[in-house]
């Protein structure tokens, strides 16, 4: 079929080296918008071409969107043979080899995997057995603990050393912060749970630690492709010398402007580092942008250009013509909505879809008053990242069954439901947790416990539930177990909120997803890897179809384009998060993801902040004293500055109206006789 293709027609010449480039190392670096993911897309296709097996071509991507979207694209090249292809992310491929290959390296079968929260909570799980909850000193915290874990495993930087740079209060704490961890990775062990790290860590244990493992995992593919490598960590790369090790088949492509994942441990240096990792490695440079407009380029460049360190080069584009970009000041947060929808509607008028404009900020909850707004104006959104779906309480409620049903050891599933009935504090659900751990998990064991008074009643519905669930449970479907457990739950929900109803609807759309996966397993792995940040996410309907607006954070809009582009709250504190005045790698992490932000845009690209006070301010023309810093004067000087809407002339400056003059002291002149 690929015969068809006329690579040469539809890549640059740089980009076809890329893609048609033979066997060994491969490294592309280039700035946004140069064709790398579709160099990549074409390289793919080029391989199947050659007669390279699908399934002998691994596909690793930043989320599991771009992998489909990547693959579909292969599929409209190269034809069907591409739904063989495996992509996906890092974390899903290596779930997906722990389940194969996990038993033959000593993982116990059916493990469950936590998610970044539930990681968290067994961290805090280990804290306060272990007496450090109810210190009167400081301790960190059960997020710090796990960040603090996470950068240890991840970097191999020590324990001591992380906290020196990051913690200094908590340095003589070292060795305590270290039992903690010896516990929580015990306790793992013992609930045969996984977390995120360990997905990362067990893949790469088993290709160095194992010669014969090794070999067999690394000889599963031919060739390994990764889109973004400037976001990958040195984990990742060690996994990566290692599934190429025998064929040296190897392709990268990224951008170190664009590295916006430090804070998981991510690491430019990975990427140009790359040729001495790979040696003889063939670097490709792309510098032609294809997506952007010139106008929007000199902005972008510019800003970036502001970096300290940085390798790649300026971009050009044969896209002429088009507006500056907009520097918007509004008046309020209510102005840069109107702003934003108006404009949006106007675009929309104008014959540009919905789908192909997006809304970008620097944090998930920044979003709000512009929901607010979309909803009453029935404009139809939708959002990634910020507060997902999965992070609702009622929808972690539920999957706390059914992780208990999938894995009875999964302590912290147990605390969650324990804690579900009322007059249930933190110590009888230790007590509950203790009878099941003498009964080694036995759900039965909840019978033997003493309730609260106020627990009685949901106490035994809960007895009964697991007795019910408990046989026969390996055929029964997912959404049958969750109407079961809804039985008992809908009853708590409903004592819990005032507003029940979106919750009960968001557990209705819950079953219908858990329909479309073959097992309770794969349902619940499928959550914890990829948690979608939108039930539609999940049901398969999303975007393609319905013209819908997007709203992202900025991390979430990474490798993707619109026409038309919109950040908001482009305010200093804000965007950059004032989290991140604290350092100065920080701060230029945050302009790379604002380079990112505004390089998502084709032809039209407007920056709103909003100035918070009336008044004086406002009238002195627009003041810019809180303004995003990434916007200095040179970035300035290329857009459009205009304010969202005309100030309203002030009261009183038109003439004086003529007529009799009014004198007003006079009403009250004399009335209580003074002089
Ligand atoms: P990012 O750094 O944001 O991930 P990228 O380098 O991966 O960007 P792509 O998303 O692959 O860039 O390409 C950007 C846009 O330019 C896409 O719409 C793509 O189809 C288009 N494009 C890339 N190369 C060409 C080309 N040779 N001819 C026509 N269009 C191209
Ligand atoms: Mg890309």
């Amino acid at each position: 079929m690929t015969e068809a293709i006329d690579f040469a027609a539809e890549l640059n010449p740089q980009q076809l080296a890329a893609a048609t480039f033979g066997d060994g190392p491969l490294l592309v670096v280039a700035g946004a918008g140069t064709g790398k993911t579709r160099a990549l897309v074409y390289r793919v296709a080029h391989l199947l071409g050659r007669g390279v097996p699908p399934h002998r071509i691994l596909l690793l991507t930043f989320t599991r969107r771009a992998s489909q979207e990547m693959l579909g694209r292969v599929a409209r090249l190269a034809g069907g043979a591409s739904a063989r292809v495996h992509g996906g992310t890092f974390h899903a491929t290596a779930h997906r080899l722990l389940r194969a290959y996990g038993p033959a390296a000593g993982l116990a079968k059916d493990f469950t995997i936590l998610d970044q929260g539930d990681a968290e909570d067994l961290m805090g799980m280990s804290r306060a057995a272990l007496g450090f909850g109810q210190r009167k000193s400081r301790f960190p915290k059960k997020e710090t603990l796990h960040h603090v874990y996470s950068r240890h495993v991840n970097t191999e930087i020590s324990v001591e050393e992380i906290l020196r740079d990051d913690l200094p209060q908590f340095v003589e704490l070292a060795a305590d912060v270290k039992r903690v961890f010896a516990s929580y990775t015990k306790r793992k062990e013992e609930r045969n749970l996984v977390d995120y790290d360990d997905l990362l860590l067990f893949w790469v244990a088993m290709l160095e630690g194992s010669p014969e493992l090794g070999a067999r995992i690394s000889a599963l593919y031919d060739h390994v492709l990764v889109d973004e490598y400037q976001d990958t960590n040195a984990l990742q790369a060690r996994i990566l010398r290692a599934m190429c090790g025998g064929h040296r088949n190897i392709t990268v492509v990224g951008d170190d402007a664009q590295s916006i994942y430090a804070f998981r441990g991510a690491n430019v240096r990975n990427m140009l580092d790359f040729p001495a990792q790979f040696p003889n490695t063939t670097v490709v440079a792309l510098e032609h942008n294809y997506r952007s407009t010139q106008p929007i380029l000199d902005v972008t460049n510019t800003v970036i250009s502001r970096a300290h360190q940085r390798f790649t080069k300026n971009l050009f584009t044969r896209r002429t013509g088009g507006e500056p970009p907009a520097l918007v000041a509004a008046r309020d947060e209510h102005e840069q909505t109107s702003w934003v929808v108006d404009r949006i509607l106007e675009l929309h008028e104008q014959g540009t879809p919905l789908r192909e404009m997006a809304v970008l900020f620097r944090a998930g909850y920044m979003s709000a008053d512009l929901e607010i707004e979309l909803t009453n104006r029935k404009i139809p959104f939708e959002k990634w990242g910020g507060l997902k779906f999965l992070e609702a309480a009622h929808v972690k409620d539920v999957l706390a069954f059914l992780r208990i049903l999938e894995n009875p050891r999964d302590e912290v599933s147990w605390f969650r439901v324990l804690l579900l009935l009322p007059g249930v504090g933190d110590a009888t659900a230790r007590s509950a947790i203790d009878l099941l751990v003498d009964r080694e998990w036995d759900p039965r064991a909840l019978a033997d416990l003493i309730p609260p008074p106020r627990a009685r009643e949901a106490h035994a519905a809960l007895v009964s539930l697991f007795e019910s669930l408990r046989d026969a449970s390996a055929d029964r479907a997912v959404p049958a177990e969750i109407a079961a457990l809804r039985r008992m739950y809908d009853a708590i929900l409903r004592e819990r909120y005032d507003r029940v109803e979106p919750r009960l609807a968001d557990l209705d759309q819950l079953e219908i997803i858990a329909a479309k996966f073959p097992s309770r397993a794969a349902f619940l792995s499928e959550l914890a890897l990829e948690p979608p940040s939108a039930t539609q996410d999940l049901a398969g309907a999303s975007g393609t179809e319905d013209d819908t607006l997007i709203l992202s954070t900025a991390h979430s809009a990474k490798g993707r384009e619109w026409d038309a582009v919109f950040i908001i709250w482009a305010v200093d504190g804000w965007f950059p998060s004032s989290r991140a005045l604290r350092s100065d790698e920080e701060m230029e992490e945050e302009r790379r993801l604002m380079y990112v932000a505004m390089t998502r845009a084709r032809h039209h690209l407007a920056v709103l902040y909003p100035l918070n006070s009336y008044g004086s301010r406002w009238g002195s023309e627009y003041t810019i004293d809180q303004l995003s810093r990434f916007i200095d004067v040179g970035v300035r000087d290329r857009m459009r500055r205009m304010a969202a809407y005309p100030a309203p002339a002030p009261i009183g400056a038109e003439e004086q109206p003529p007529g009799t003059p009014l004198d007003l002291r006079a009403l009250l002149r004399g009335r209580f006789g003074a002089p």
